[in-house]
């Protein structure tokens, strides 16, 4: 899946929410997170980002590879 990383806090842009065709991509406290059971790898989300947030999870640069993580764990709530 797509993982929404660090420069998504406080800048929240939500482009990306309206371009994921199945709405796997869902608000949270201080950034966006993507549901990793619902993308479909489609790639829509990651140009549409502003700050450039979004990665492909084998793509994740290091310092934000704990965000692979942090996306998953949100939708276990
Ligand atoms: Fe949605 Fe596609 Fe982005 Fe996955 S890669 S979150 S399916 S827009």
């Amino acid at each position: 899946p797509f993982v929404i990383t660090s420069p998504c806090i406080g800048e929240k842009a939500a482009d990306c929410v309206e371009t994921c065709p199945v709405d796997a991509i869902h608000e949270g406290p201080d950034q966006y997170y993507i549901d990793p059971d619902l993308c479909i790898d489609c790639a829509a989300c990651e140009p549409v980002c502003p700050v450039s947030a979004i990665f492909q999870e084998d793509f994740v640069p290091e310092d934000e590879k704990d965000f692979i993580q942090k996306n998953a764990d949100f939708f276990k709530k």
